[in-house]
């Protein structure tokens, strides 16, 4: 076992991001708990400062690409409504941090991310942290379907449209939060009834990343890797 290093003072920063957190009175202790488990410091590389980590702000993690801003992933995970056991499929890994406190939560991840570097980085510190998330590399717009159907989806880049892909991968009964939108993203809320009809609910602006088609199709294959 690797062990992250977890000084007095990142202890501290994380309690303060806690208690930010906390202060929206809507957050459960479960999710608080899980903030408070995972080290976030761990997914932002060796050059961040320790201050960097606990802001409510996005970082730059390399390639072009950012972890979200922590009210922004509680705001996700809250939404979700996880619980223990619950299949996951996640798209857009980035540095792992989402997919950390979903593990920590109890689900059975599947993550994917459409950048080679990010996918790798991603799976060392989640192996680091023993968490054993599924992980693939690939365009997050088909999903998952050797997996599927999956209790929950979560999208964690702006996407032009909702996919029809991850709609038909998520179960009856089954919950999925995507960010639509170009330059801003609408937070979506999307239930799939026992006869197949959507319930969609906006929950407010936000701004990620784009959510990117693969560019060359011929690499388009999906890379299948163990943590
Ligand atoms: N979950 C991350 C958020 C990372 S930012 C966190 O916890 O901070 C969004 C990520 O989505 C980027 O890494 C980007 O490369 C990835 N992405 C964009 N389009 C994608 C696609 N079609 N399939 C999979 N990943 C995609």
């Amino acid at each position: 076992m690797h062990e992250i290093p977890d000084t007095f003072k990142q202890k501290g920063l994380r309690r303060q991001m806690i208690e930010r957190l906390r202060s929206r009175g809507f957050f459960s202790d479960s999710l608080l708990d899980a903030f408070e488990k995972v080290p976030r410091h761990a997914f932002l590389g060796d050059n961040a400062f320790d201050e960097h980590a606990y802001e409510e702000k996005a970082f730059h993690i390399g390639a072009g690409q950012t972890i979200s801003n922590p009210y922004t992933v509680a705001f996700q995970t809250h939404v979700l409504d996880v619980v223990k056991g619950e299949k996951i499929l996640e798209i857009g890994t980035g540095c792992g941090y989402q997919t950390a406190i979903l593990c920590q939560l109890g689900a059975k991840v599947f993550s994917i991310e459409r950048q080679r570097e990010l996918f790798e980085k991603a799976r060392i510190t989640l192996n680091q942290m023993n968490f054993s998330p599924r992980l693939f590399f690939g365009d997050g717009f088909k999903g998952q379907p050797a997996f599927a159907p999956y209790d929950k989806i979560i999208v964690t880049c702006g996407a032009p449209f909702i996919p029809q892909d991850l709609v038909n991968q998520l179960k009856p009964g089954g919950i999925m939060i995507i960010p639509v939108g170009e330059n801003e993203q609408e937070m979506t809320w999307i239930m799939k009834n026992p006869d197949g009809s959507l319930e969609i609910k906006e929950l407010g602006k936000f701004k990620f990343v784009p959510m990117l088609e693969e560019k060359q199709r011929s690499n388009d294959k999906l890379f299948f890797r163990k943590p």
